[in-house]
């Protein structure tokens, strides 16, 4: 895990690119990791870091290629990611108090560091998770599996006699039938 403390940050800033191997992330991954994944590639990272007062500024960059599962078809896919993002981290004894968090917008998050120690690897993996699609498919049109034979029908249709019903009510309708 890549950890900078905040007395190797100068005044004028610093700039940073390293790469970690999947290996090294995964003690991480375990932890946070909401949905399955893994990567198929190095992370790799770049980030601009600067001291403002006891504020420090992030922005940078994150790089990778994930493997995802499709939530239709249950095939698993490369999924490549790349995103930039900017941050303020907070020392964490100054964190802002719980009623000026709920005033703000729920979008707002506070990043926060300890110890006069940024774990930068940590900021990296929290971007990658933040891009993760929430239900991730191999193609946008991927015809998923059919529900009676189970066969994957992006490769081939099935005889199956379905009754079509609009996507998203298929289990509600399906239940006031039964
Ligand atoms: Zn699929
Ligand atoms: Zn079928």
């Amino acid at each position: 895990m890549f950890t900078l403390k905040l007395d190797e940050i100068p005044e004028e800033g610093l700039e940073l690119e390293w790469k970690e191997e999947r290996a090294s992330l995964l003690t991480y991954l375990k932890d946070l990791s909401r949905i399955d994944f893994d990567f198929d590639t190095p992370l790799r990272s770049e980030v601009r870091i600067k001291k403002a007062g006891r504020l420090v500024f992030i922005s940078g960059k994150v790089q990778t290629v994930l493997q995802l599962q499709c939530v239709r078809c249950l095939k698993e896919f490369h999924y490549p990611l790349s995103t930039t993002f900017e941050l303020t981290l907070y020392p964490v004894k100054e964190a802002p108090s719980e009623e000026e968090t709920e005033l703000g917008s729920e979008e707002m998050e506070l990043n926060f560091f300890e110890g006069g120690e940024i774990h930068l690897s940590e900021i990296a993996c929290e971007q990658v998770f933040l891009e993760i699609p929430y239900q991730p498919l191999c193609q946008e049109r991927c015809k998923g599996l059919c529900s009676i034979c189970g066969k994957d029908l992006n490769l081939s249709a099935c005889e199956c006699v379905k009754e079509e019903w609009p996507s998203g009510f298929s289990a509600l309708n399906k239940l006031k039938l039964d």
